[in-house]
């Protein structure tokens, strides 16, 4: 991913991977070698440190107490939001609502947004390489409602065509819906003209960030996008929370998705009015040490530096790319010229699945599955693809390891 050379400085591993204690494991007698880092990445002490303080100190529920603790739970989980704000540079903490993760963020924009607004013939735009968490809440909808999907093609490198998506533009179309970067393959894509291209035809836009925010700088106000979602368990933060960014304009005149507490400002059995923005989006007691710790995590990743980190990985992706690619019988799935740190693949006569047990003994974890993108499995034409991902902690001498194991397999299994 790129990367401003300037604040490229390089990273200092070791103390780096002091930070997370999960990295010292042994795995069946051999040093953890971690490459799941696209499915669920690890948390430093600090994220973990932060979570225990805030139960141990300051827990209460929040919006709610006069009381002492009350307050400070909500000062703590406000100041996660402000966080998140600067983060993805939002022009407002209104702007930034906290849900479970990703899947939430979108199955919410899919109801409140989606569902009121379209009707019989109405069209959104997906691309080929999207997460099942993008394809089945906007399929969900359209059943609801009338409209239909549209979905844009990949070629063989697994890189999505911009001008087959100019080509389904049109008066019909009412919300395009794309990933940041693809789990499955690696795929960067240029969100910039995706959302620009939306934008002048008047038609709403979300991005699925999932696989971005770890990897590089978001700013969702350049990117000009409706929507922006992400989950904090895959930036080094809790399972469990996760943020929809929405403009301020766009949320405003939505209604709500779930109804409850915290979401109202009153409520009688006639009528009830609906609270404010960011509230009205967030029924219930939300996971207040789960937000509070999401903001450790961006305190973590911003000390260490976002374009810091794009430089590194981009220098994992090629050493990995390149021994990967000198396996015999190994086939990379996924070549586009603009990759994250991942890189899917398969080996000829080997069934991932047993590839990726066969890694466990040795100590290392890569993901094997169709990776909740079974459409991009089946435009490849594989059951299944081995998927190593890649975070800044990892080392050259991880991917040394990976590929001596899988050189094991091959004798075991080929
Ligand atoms: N979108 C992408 C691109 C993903 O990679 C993932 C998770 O792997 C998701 C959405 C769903 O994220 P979550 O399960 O945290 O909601």
């Amino acid at each position: 991913m790129a990367a401003n050379p300037k604040s490229a400085a390089p990273l200092d591993l070791e103390r780096i991977r002091r930070d997370f204690p999960i990295l010292s494991r042994q795995i069946r007698g051999k040093p953890l070698v971690y490459l799941d880092n696209g499915a669920s990445a690890q948390r430093p002490s600090a994220v973990i440190e932060a979570e225990r303080e805030y139960y141990e100190r300051h827990h209460a529920n929040v919006h709610r107490g006069v009381h002492t603790l009350s307050q400070e739970a909500t000062d703590l989980f406000e100041g996660a939001r402000e966080k998140v704000r600067g983060f993805l540079n939002a022009a407002s903490t209104k702007e930034i609502v906290f849900v479970r993760g990703t899947t939430e963020a979108i199955n919410l924009v899919a109801q409140a947004w989606g569902r009121p607004r379209l009707g019989k013939g109405d069209e959104i735009v997906i691309t080929w390489l999207e997460h099942h968490a993008n394809i089945v809440p906007w399929q969900q909808v359209c059943e609801q409602t009338g409209a239909g999907l549209k979905v844009v093609p990949i070629d063989r490198r697994g890189v999505v065509d911009f001008d087959a998506y100019l080509g389904m533009l049109g008066p019909k179309t009412r919300m395009v819906a794309i990933a940041h970067v693809s789990n499955a393959l690696g795929t960067v894509l240029p969100v910039e003209k995706f959302v620009a291209a939306a934008r002048e035809h008047g038609i709403a836009t979300l991005v699925d960030g999932a696989q971005a925010v770890p990897h590089q700088r978001v700013d969702v106000r350049s990117l000009g996008c409706d929507f922006y979602a992400f989950s904090g368990h895959k930036l080094y933060g809790p399972t469990g929370i996760g943020v929809l960014y929405g403009r301020e304009e766009v949320l405003d005149e939505m209604p709500p998705w779930q109804g409850g507490g915290d979401m109202i400002l009153t409520v009688s059995f006639e009528r009830t009015t609906y609270n404010h923005l960011p509230y009205k989006f967030e029924a219930g007691t939300p996971n207040i040490a789960g937000a509070v710790a999401l903001g450790t995590a961006i305190d973590y990743v911003e000390g260490v530096g976002l374009d810091r980190i794009a430089a590194y990985e981009a220098g994992l992706l090629d050493y990995a790319t390149e021994r990967l690619s000198a396996v015999p019988g190994l086939t990379i799935v996924g070549t586009a010229p603009e990759k994250a740190s991942l890189v899917s693949f398969v080996i000829d006569g080997v069934h991932p699945h047993d590839l990726g047990t066969i890694l466990d003994a040795e100590g290392v974890a890569i993901r094997t599955g169709h990776h909740c993108a079974m459409p991009v499995m089946d435009f490849f034409e594989v059951p299944a693809t081995a998927r190593a991902s890649f975070a800044f902690y990892n080392t050259r001498a991880e991917i040394d390891a990976l590929v001596t194991a899988l050189g094991r397999a091959r004798e075991m299994l080929g």
